[in-house]
């Protein structure tokens, strides 16, 4: 009778929480993805290390780090100002607290990194924003770091290529976050006056101050596909002008269509786009003497 005799390899469910297996075969959580878009599974090779889905083209959220590395040439960044002292200018509650922990979650100082790299050999000042960072939300420090990255790129005549990721104004600082819009807009102007290319990246969210400021103030303004970009969120739209916004509004093929952005580029050739750009742009133009 062989097949009484057989052993049986289901797991019993044990009615005592405290002691159920923990050695079932599990598979493990970041094998796999799903698609936000297509709403597919996914296995993660398949993503590849650029984080898009094989079958939509849907862009997954990538960190500061990843974007870099995807972007820029293989260790020529030189990372600037990370280490900014942080306040807690309206004493908001375990503030410093949460910087503290987030800090050591995301391996990032702020919500954005700053520095100096070269894409396909040319020089750039170049910024990303991290929305893994409080929402890549901009308080003080983000603020200052940005302003200082379009200083260093005035003083060294560099362009300036910026991908923005944010909630919005950082509500732990309070009208101190928003203070930071008008700093960065003085200096892109000093930067732009000074005939130097800026280009910016909108990049999924791009919301609140920082698509009021500085992510609509390039030179060039390029989007992911499907990246949502605004400025107030959507219910509070509908509930202020009592009217049902289209299903795509707020995404960047919306936008293109209405003149607010210049180019929606896949991120496979992202990094080629910007390189052609920059290109373009270090050639001395016949008006120039
Ligand atoms: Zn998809």
């Amino acid at each position: 009778m062989g097949l009484f005799n057989k052993k049986k390899n289901y797991i019993r469910i044990n009615p005592n929480r405290d002691s159920v297996p923990t050695t079932k075969p599990a598979v493990p959580d970041d094998m796999w993805a799903k698609c936000p878009n297509c709403k597919r599974t996914l296995y993660k090779k398949e993503i590849g290390a650029e984080k898009v889905c094989p079958h939509c083209g849907y862009s997954f959220r990538i960190s500061a780090w990843e974007r870099l590395a995807l972007t820029i040439d293989e260790k020529s960044f030189t990372d600037w100002d990370n280490q900014l002292e942080q306040n807690n200018p309206i004493d908001f509650p375990e503030y410093l607290t949460k910087i503290e922990e987030t800090k050591e979650k995301t391996g990032l100082d702020e919500a954005v990194l700053t520095g100096k790299a070269t894409i396909n050999d040319q020089a750039v000042a170049i910024g990303v924003m991290d929305a893994n960072f409080i929402m890549g939300s901009m308080g003080t420090v983000v603020g200052e770091k940005i302003t200082r990255l379009f200083e260093k790129a005035l003083n060294e005549s560099l362009p300036v290529v910026l991908f923005t990721a944010s909630g919005g104004a950082r509500m732990q600082e309070g009208i101190f976050s928003l203070m930071q819009m008008a700093k960065i807009s003085a200096a892109v102007k000093r930067h732009s006056n000074a005939g130097l290319l800026y280009i910016t990246v909108l990049t999924d969210p791009t919301t609140g101050g920082v698509t009021a400021s500085f992510a609509m103030e390039g030179d060039i303004i390029l989007a992911e596909p499907q990246t949502l970009v605004g400025f107030a969120g959507r219910r509070v739209i509908e509930q202020t002008i009592r009217q049902q916004l289209p299903d795509d509004f707020q995404k960047a093929e919306f936008l293109l269509q209405h003149g607010f952005i210049d180019q929606i580029v896949p991120r496979m050739v992202l990094r080629d786009r910007l390189s052609q750009l920059l290109a373009f742009h270090q050639q001395k133009g016949w008006c120039e003497e």
